[in-house]
């Protein structure tokens, strides 16, 4: 399994594989204490976050948000600018085309699983658990979260709140 975690000090992500008990910032050089469960060491099952230790998931197509984005706009503009240069054909081919791309590589992308509180990602073969995001939960979670990381008592101690 590969996590993704971000340093909560600079905000950078990195990609870090099950076992070093703490890892340094690539951006700021602080350091991220890591907390592993058996079950993400062995790529079994996300049972808890080795960030922030919160037991909360949702599951997501694994889009590159970016890419995604950059393609949808420039497809956009393309089609566009048939439509003015009055190539109707051209430009709804165009869309009718990204628009099949579209549905084949949202089916063909594999779910990554994210953590409510951090936001760490999760990638690799185990088994999916978590449902999908719940916007009302994402909140609680994280005005909780960032809550603990300001009295510094952390989720840690805390405890995992009672579902
Ligand atoms: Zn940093
Ligand atoms: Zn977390």
């Amino acid at each position: 399994m590969r996590v993704k975690v971000k340093c909560l000090a600079c905000g950078l992500a990195q990609n870090v594989a099950p076992a070093p008990p703490e890892s340094a910032c690539p951006g700021c050089g602080g350091a991220i204490p890591l907390a592993w469960t058996a079950a993400v060491g062995d790529d079994r099952e996300v049972d808890a976050c080795p960030v922030c230790e919160g037991r909360d998931f949702y599951v997501r197509k694994d889009l590159n948000r970016t890419l995604g984005l950059v393609t949808v706009i420039g497809v956009g503009l393309t089609s566009v600018g048939f439509l003015w240069a009055r190539r109707e054909g051209l430009a709804y081919g165009i869309l009718g085309v990204f628009a099949l791309v579209d549905l084949v590589a949202y089916a063909l992308l594999k779910l990554v699983t994210v953590c409510y509180r951090c936001q760490a990602e999760f990638r690799g073969a185990y088994r999916r658990t978590a449902s999908g995001f719940d916007l009302h939960r994402a909140e609680s979670l994280e005005l909780e979260y960032s809550r603990s990381r300001e009295t510094g008592r952390g989720v840690r101690s805390a405890g995992s709140p009672p579902r």
